[in-house]
């Protein structure tokens, strides 16, 4: 099985890119979840990748140059696209982890993109209903079955550690989920003010902080962007906020109402922020740039006329890994600001 790619495709390849999309393939003589051997337009044999029929993504390379992949690469390396190969991947897993029980989170809408069904199953053992997840002096009761992503959003795990060592005086954590930032900081804190727009997430807030014996949270379902400017019309102030925005960007055409989401929101917080007080700021939009995004905290920045310095830049934890070639891998931004005046 035989794909043909472009010669802007073969450069992309060279370059250490990993994917090719489907305008850069030329000739098809595979189907989709093949995998298959990749050419250059002369013929040149450019490694074996995985095909997708349906993704923009149409090639996601296994192995480079002439030789084939090796068989055993999935146990060094669990890719995309390869939803055939579920019951020898389940199999390493129970080999290499031994765990209770594997449950597949296959419900992102992302997998429609590539004409995969969306589904949640239990593939291996039992699973239960909730675990209990410890995160520095946290301990939260993650719904693996039916809560956003794996139930906890882990990438954040490393910058709500590094937002507690800044975390003083009133906090105000804004799509707050089940409470991941809120409750890693509230034990630095007098007072904590933790908001989401679903009830759900705030219910679980609330039994999380019970659970942790943190009786200075408070949790409100509210949608950010009126809540913000509500507290700005009533002239209160916080010494620490942190903006946790779902992805506005999932797509390019979405990038300009992006970056004014972005901006509003920074733009009050930085209002909000009593002299000397601190936020932490995020954005796990892989169509926002760490460029992009400062541009808007700098404009946010001069419209709330206060001088604002940078005391950290973050990215996601370090299990997600960012490839310098591949910057797309690079998703979640993380910047942790003090207003100065
Ligand atoms: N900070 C969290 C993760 C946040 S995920 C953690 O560390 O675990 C983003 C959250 O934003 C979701 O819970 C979603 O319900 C909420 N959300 C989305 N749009 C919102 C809006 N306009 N106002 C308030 N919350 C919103």
């Amino acid at each position: 099985m035989n794909v043909t790619i472009t010669q802007r495709g073969e450069e992309r390849v060279r370059t250490g890119h990993p994917w090719i999309y489907k305008s850069d393939v030329a000739k098809v003589e595979a189907s989709g979840g093949d995998t298959v051997t990749v050419a250059g337009p002369r013929g040149r044999p450019l490694g074996q990748a995985l095909y997708s029929d349906r993704s923009e993504i149409a090639l996601r390379l296994l192995s480079r140059g002439a030789e084939p992949a090796d068989p055993l690469i999935w146990k060094s390396r669990l890719s995309q696209g390869m939803d055939r190969l579920l019951p020898d991947i389940t199999q390493l897993l129970v080999e290499l982890v031994a765990p209770l029980g594997i449950l597949a989170r296959n419900d992102p809408r992302v997998r429609l993109l590539e004409g995969l069904e969306q589904k949640v199953e239990v593939l291996y053992g039992t699973v239960p209903a909730t675990v209990e997840v410890r995160e520095g002096q946290v301990s939260y009761a993650v719904d693996l079955h039916h809560g956003q992503k794996t139930g906890l959003f882990l990438d954040q795990r490393e910058n709500r550690l590094a937002a507690a060592q800044y975390a003083r005086g009133r906090l105000l954590d804004a799509f707050s989920y089940h409470g991941g930032f809120a409750l890693a900081l509230a034990p630095k804190c007098d007072e904590v003010v933790a908001i989401d727009i679903s009830e759900d997430a705030v219910a679980r807030i609330r039994t999380n902080a019970e659970r942790n014996g943190l009786a200075n949270v408070r949790a409100r379902a509210m949608n950010v962007f009126d809540e913000l400017r509500e507290l700005e019309r009533r002239g209160e102030r916080f010494d620490t906020i942190v903006l946790d925005p779902p992805a506005f960007a999932k797509n390019k055409a979405a990038l300009q109402k992006a970056l004014s989401g972005y901006k509003e929101i920074n733009l009050r917080a930085i209002k909000l922020l009593s002299p000397g007080g601190v936020l932490i700021t995020c954005s796990c939009s892989y169509n926002v740039t760490e460029g992009d995004f400062a541009d808007v905290l700098a404009s946010a920045a001069v419209d709330a006329h206060a001088e604002v310095s940078v005391v950290e830049k973050r990215m996601q934890g370090r299990d997600h890994p960012v490839l310098l070639t591949v910057p797309e891998t690079y998703y979640l931004k993380c910047f942790i600001l003090r207003k100065l005046g």
